[in-house]
């Protein structure tokens, strides 16, 4: 059994001098290196979203006698997902009954309301109606709620659209179900505050660090160098990577393969301007087409006052591609070389159209919104901001619902050091502090951390 001891505390130092001993092994990314001078740690956390900053939380709360570090690019925590997205906790009512979406969606949201309570973090108990505005949408409405029981989201009910009006006065449906847990916050609050814990806990958080290099070391004990290629290396004993849109690129790094590969999907955002903002109170969701992964275009407030419509569903220049402005010319040809984006593109095509449609032409977009309440007018929106997707796809196009975990035990001694979490989708950032203990769990059973 693997043991990890606590060390003792190093220097604040972060530039560090690495000094070769062994040259080039195989491949490009492996090279064994003298460690002498770096920062060590039993356990590296890459990528500061608010997985990363979950499972690091949650490794120092367990175990306070190891020496944890999280590493993020960027120069702060919750730049990508995590601070660009919907802002609301789900209850659990569209995933497969039996999934890790399904039980770590429920489980998530009644930790984060806890937590949220503790910490004294701003949210909202707004509910959500999910609204059949047509006949054939029904049954897939009466399946949602199946799910939803079966799934054990609280509270749900089906409401026809007398009951809906007395939720919503100006939202029109035939019928809906209500989801009086369901909640909105802001995420990128959530995951600062999670760093903060991790700190305070012990934890040594780095920004402005991305990790381009593992490095083998010549140290047994630390047997993994972490390098951005430029200045910063540290050395851990165990990695966990949790990079989000990067997260096939890092896994690759270790040896893992490609897929699944993450295309990036970009969501652009409507906001009503704010004098419209008093037209919804609540959540107001379509009956999502289950040929996609994408829960639709929505109705969302915020808990800053604002009211978001969308998001909408296009592929993105550049794993961050905020804007149509956003290109990164290697990441979308590797995008447009890839099979399966290929025949996803084949399959879906007209369906892409549409969304190209509806982002360049706001009544477009409106036309979807006003299914639901019909006041909501162009004039009554400006754009908003858009958040992109890590969309995870396997080499046949499928798209990859649950999470993802993928590791190369054995394989050398940095494969087997290091777990990736290669896919962490909508509901991630409900199920925050449940994927958190999930993973906190996954590294003490594969990595048989001597517990206490
Ligand atoms: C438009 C949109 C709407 C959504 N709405 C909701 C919602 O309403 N409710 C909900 O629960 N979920 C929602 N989600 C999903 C949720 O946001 C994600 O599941 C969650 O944020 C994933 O967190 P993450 O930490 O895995 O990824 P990220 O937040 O993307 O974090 C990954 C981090 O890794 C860093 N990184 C990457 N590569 C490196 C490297 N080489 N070195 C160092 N750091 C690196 C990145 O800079 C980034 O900070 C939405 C997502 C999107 C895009």
């Amino acid at each position: 059994m693997l043991t990890l001891k606590s060390v003792p505390a190093f220097s604040d130092l972060v530039a560090r001098q690495l000094t070769i001993s062994v040259p080039c092994l195989s491949t490009r990314n492996y090279r064994r290196y003298s460690n002498k001078s770096s920062d060590k740690f039993d356990i590296a956390v890459i990528g500061g979203g608010i997985v990363g900053a979950a499972a690091a939380r949650e490794l120092v709360l367990r175990h306070p006698q190891l020496k944890v570090a999280l590493l993020e690019k960027e120069n702060r925590f919750a730049s990508h997902q995590s601070g660009n997205n919907s802002g609301v906790l789900h209850a659990g009512i569209y995933y497969k009954p039996g999934t890790l979406k399904a039980k770590l969606c429920v489980q998530g949201m009644d930790l984060a309301y806890k937590y949220y309570d503790e910490k004294g973090i701003k949210y909202a108990k707004c509910g959500k109606l999910i609204v059949a505005t047509e006949r054939s949408e029904v049954p897939r409405l009466l399946d949602l709620y199946d799910r939803g029981l079966k799934n054990g989201a609280k509270d749900i009910q089906l409401l026809d659209s007398k009951g809906i009006r007395e939720i919503e006065p100006l939202c029109r449906g035939l019928q809906a179900l209500w989801s009086p847990h369901t909640g909105i916050v802001d995420y990128a609050e959530v995951a600062r505050s999670y760093v903060k814990d991790f700190v305070t806990s012990g934890g040594k958080s780095y920004v402005s660090f991305e990790v381009k290099k593992f490095i083998e070391a010549e140290s047994a004990e630390y047997p993994v160098i972490i390098s951005d290629e430029k200045t910063l290396s540290i050395s851990a004993k165990y990695v966990l990577t949790c990079c989000g849109l990067h997260s096939d690129t890092i896994a690759v790094l270790t040896g893992c393969p490609e897929e699944p590969k993450i295309i990036p999907f970009r969501g652009e955002y409507l906001y009503l301007v704010p004098s419209k903002s008093h037209l919804a109170k609540t959540n107001i969701y379509p009956v999502p087409d289950p040929r996609f992964p994408f829960l639709g275009v929505h109705i969302t407030p915020t808990v800053h006052g604002r009211v978001i419509l969308g998001p909408n569903a296009i592929l993105a220049y550049s794993k961050e591609g905020y804007k149509y402005s956003d290109v990164n010319l290697k990441e979308l040809k590797d995008v447009l070389a890839f099979s399966g984006f290929r025949k996803l593109a084949m399959k879906y095509a007209s369906f892409g159209v549409k969304e190209m449609s509806r982002s360049i032409f706001i009544p477009l977009q409106i036309k979807q919104i006003q299914k639901y309440i019909q006041e909501i007018t162009s004039a009554d929106v400006e754009r908003g901001p858009a958040g992109v997707r890590a969309q995870a796809m396997g080499k046949d196009g499928s798209l990859i619902e649950d999470f993802v975990f993928d590791s190369k035990p054995g394989a050398s001694a940095i494969g087997s050091r290091v777990l990736h979490c290669r896919n962490a989708p909508s509901p991630g950032a409900t199920s925050s502090l449940a994927i958190a203990k999930m993973i906190a769990d996954k590294m003490e059973e594969q990595f048989k951390f001597k517990l206490g």
